[in-house]
């Protein structure tokens, strides 16, 4: 199909060479029966394995499949981003290579698209994840929603479609890690989010450490918003006037009841939970400090190595 696409589908892909293969095929099956314009784009996020063999392979077999190879791996997120300077469809589509979200489900995406709405979420029918997975996400996303003031009903699904101007939005946000479905929210104004089906990995692993899981987190959360920050402001104060009412009453206490030693473990007591507050205001202030350290570095957000396009 020739033409200038309607529909780019993004896949962000890291060590995926067992999905790929079934993945691309289920693809193009069904980009090819929409009949419309369309191109894939693969966005190779320093894979390790035969990945970027197999995605040269798709790419010869069919000028509709292009290729984007970063020179190391910067993350999904990342990995979008640099999708989106290549996107030239007017309705965008992300999917993960993993084939946990059926390609097959973007027809309902584009059907939505198409009614007028700037940005399709989906959210997972009976998600088929280990509980270790599942339970830990499922307080993440009810955490996330209040902190970020950005309602997602699934923050972890990343089969979307987002409309072109939506795209070039989040283009002109430079940060060096950010979260896309929060922030194409924050840009959108006709959201809706539709049901999809989920499998099981089937083949490779998650790409996902905990570690990884929490970091991401983290980036969420002070990345769209300072409540944290203020909120432990706020606790600051609070503390600061139970300890001077305690002062107040102990002093009192001294002049009806007259010198006394004891209570001095209760004023441990006190002292640890001071110093546990204070640790933990120093980490959020760290981690706001070491976020403005990366924006003054200003370093690339990403390297593309090899274009097929
Ligand atoms: N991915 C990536 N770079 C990374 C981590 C993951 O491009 O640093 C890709 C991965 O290949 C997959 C998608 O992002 O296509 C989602 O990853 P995964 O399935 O491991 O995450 P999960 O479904 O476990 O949340
Ligand atoms: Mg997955």
């Amino acid at each position: 199909m020739e033409g200038k696409p309607y529909i780019s589908v993004l896949v962000p892909v890291l060590n995926e060479e067992d999905s790929l293969p079934e993945l691309n095929a289920r693809l193009l099956k069904v980009l090819n029966e929409m009949g419309n314009p369309f191109e894939i784009i693969y966005i190779n996020d320093g894979s390790t394995d035969s990945t970027p063999f197999l995605l040269e392979n798709f790419h010869k077999e069919n000028k509709n499949v292009k290729v984007i190879e970063f020179n190391r791996n910067y993350g999904q997120h990342m990995a979008l981003f640099g999708g989106f300077e290549y996107a030239k469809g007017d309705i965008i589509v992300t999917i993960d290579a993993d084939l946990q979200n059926p390609p097959e489900e973007i027809p309902k995406l584009i059907k939505k698209m198409e009614e007028g709405y700037e940005v399709v979420g989906t959210y997972r029918k009976d998600r088929k994840d280990s509980i270790f997975r599942t339970i830990p996400s499922y307080i993440v996303n009810k955490i996330t929603a209040r902190l970020v003031g950005v309602r997602l009903r699934d923050y972890g699904c990343m089969l979307r479609a987002y409309r072109k101007d939506i795209v070039e939005y989040m283009k002109m946000c430079p940060e060096s890690s950010s979260f896309i479905p929060a922030l194409a929210n924050t840009f959108a104004k006709k959201i809706v989010e539709i049901e999809v089906s989920h499998e099981e990995r089937k083949k490779g692993k998650t790409k996902y450490s905990p570690i990884k899981l929490l970091q991401l987190n983290f980036d969420l959360m002070t990345n769209f918003s300072l409540l944290p920050i203020q909120f432990i402001g706020m606790v600051g104060v609070g503390i600061a006037l139970v300890g001077i009412l305690f002062a107040l009453y102990l002093f009192v206490r001294r002049l009806i009841v007259g010198p006394e030693s004891e209570g001095l473990f209760t004023l441990f007591a006190i002292l640890f939970f001071f110093i546990g507050i204070q640790i933990l205001a120093l980490g959020i202030i760290g981690e706001y400090v070491g976020r403005i350290y990366h924006e003054v570095r200003r370093r690339p957000r990403y390297i593309v190595k090899r274009e097929l396009l």
